[in-house]
């Protein structure tokens, strides 16, 4: 634990309060917080926890109903906001880019608010597309709809650094990402940190997010309070209440199902039945089986229908592959968990269908075997940090 004298607290909340007119319930109770120089701070927790309403009352877009804010130990719980907000930078999911104005003139709103000479300003904006990623030749003279996602939320990032601020408050601002983009954005961000050094308060509702980026972690749960505040190796190891280890556990597992393929996983057979064969033999061998259809193989081995036993019943004489309902699509061995469970959560029977290269059926996923290979990746990941902890000591 870092040693926390008053000159490292970079931003300290103290009591601080939001009741909105007309509710029942503060949406922020009583949160005292500090948050250290120089550190990444991330606020995670459920959705209406109370994040935003916190992180918007750092920089008084919404003014608390009671408490303190101090930022570098001066109370600024009263000062102008304006001014205020100056020496915040402020990034957002939806970005906020101003349309209107090139992606130059973004970079440029808080330097011009602060009364920069133009060069200056020219200068800071190169030098902070160039710190994005973006050359300033190709990307300053666009505007914001001109760019991807990824883009504009780098230029949000640019345009919060604009005025060098000593704090950055960031809501959710990968939210609205893909995954592979956010990824690469969060790396992007730590290479940041490291040449900026800003105190940075990061909101997320997603732990693994959280543990990435985290110097400190502060799982909040309704009303903004604090159910754990620390390291992230010291919240996977040893969980304050249920309150955390439920919320690790949830929103940590289902990321971890992006790093099992479906080939690592022993799959489930499921009775299957030729397209050849008669209704009736069919409907012999499906009441010999627990479950409730046949999943009809073509003549190559893939698989092309459901039957249930009302199919096969007024099936007649026709061929089963004309009989029962189509399958949904199969995903192949190369596939992660994570794939798995989307197709499963609209499949029928709750399954998903596993075809190798060339098609063939090789069995079945179910909620079962996702649910035992979260068990085991989550009893693994507690093992790692514990030992990870054993070997700094
Ligand atoms: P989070 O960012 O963690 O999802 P918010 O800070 O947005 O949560 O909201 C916290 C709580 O305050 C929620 O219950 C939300 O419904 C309520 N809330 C947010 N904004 C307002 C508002 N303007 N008026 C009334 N209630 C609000
Ligand atoms: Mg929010």
């Amino acid at each position: 634990m870092t040693a926390g004298n008053a000159q490292d607290v970079m931003i300290r909340l103290e009591a601080l309060t939001k009741r909105y007119p007309g509710q029942q319930v503060n949406a922020v109770d009583s949160l005292d917080l500090d948050i250290h120089t120089g550190e990444i701070v991330v606020l995670v927790g459920p959705s209406g926890c109370g994040k935003t309403t916190t992180m918007k009352m750092i920089n008084r877009i919404i003014e608390p109903t009671s408490g303190r804010i101090l930022l570098g130990g001066e109370d600024v719980t009263k000062v102008n906001s304006d001014q205020l907000r100056r020496r915040i930078g402020y990034v957002i999911q939806q970005v906020g880019l101003f349309p209107h104005m090139t992606i130059g003139e973004n970079i440029a709103t808080v330097p011009k608010l602060l009364g920069w000479d133009k060069g200056r300003i020219a200068d800071r904006v190169d030098e902070l597309l160039d710190l994005v990623g973006m050359p300033s030749e190709s990307f300053r003279d666009r505007y914001p709809k001109q760019l991807s996602g990824g883009q504009q939320q780098r230029i949000g990032v640019a345009r919060a650094l604009g005025g060098d601020p000593q704090v950055m408050l960031m809501d959710e601002p990968f939210g609205a990402i893909d995954p592979i983009t956010r990824d690469r954005l969060q790396n992007e961000f730590l290479r940041l940190q490291g040449e900026v050094h800003k105190t940075i308060v990061f909101v997320t509702h997603d732990i693994d997010e959280a543990i990435k980026l985290g110097d400190r972690i502060a799982i909040l749960q309704e009303g903004s309070q604090i159910a754990q505040y620390d390291t992230p190796e010291q919240i996977l190891a040893a969980p304050a209440n249920d309150f955390v280890s439920d919320f690790i556990g949830r929103g940590a597992s289902l990321k971890r199902l992006n790093l099992t393929r479906v080939a690592d996983i022993e799959l489930r057979a499921w009775p299957t039945v030729s397209c050849q064969t008669d209704p009736q033999a069919a409907l012999d061998q499906l009441r010999s089986v627990p479950e409730s259809a046949l999943l009809v193989l073509n003549a190559n081995g893939s698989p092309v229908r459901w039957v249930g036993a009302d199919d096969l019943r007024r099936a007649g004489h026709r061929p089963l592959d004309r009989v029962g309902m189509p399958t949904s699509p199969a995903v192949g061995l190369r596939a992660t968990l994570s794939d798995a469970l989307n197709e499963l959560i609209t499949a029928r029977f709750a399954v998903t269908i596993v075809v190798d290269d060339h098609g063939v059926f090789r069995g079945v996923v179910d909620i079962d075997q996702i649910n035992e290979t979260i068990r085991a990746m989550r009893a693994a990941a507690v093992q790692q940090a514990r030992a990870g902890l054993e070997d700094d000591r």
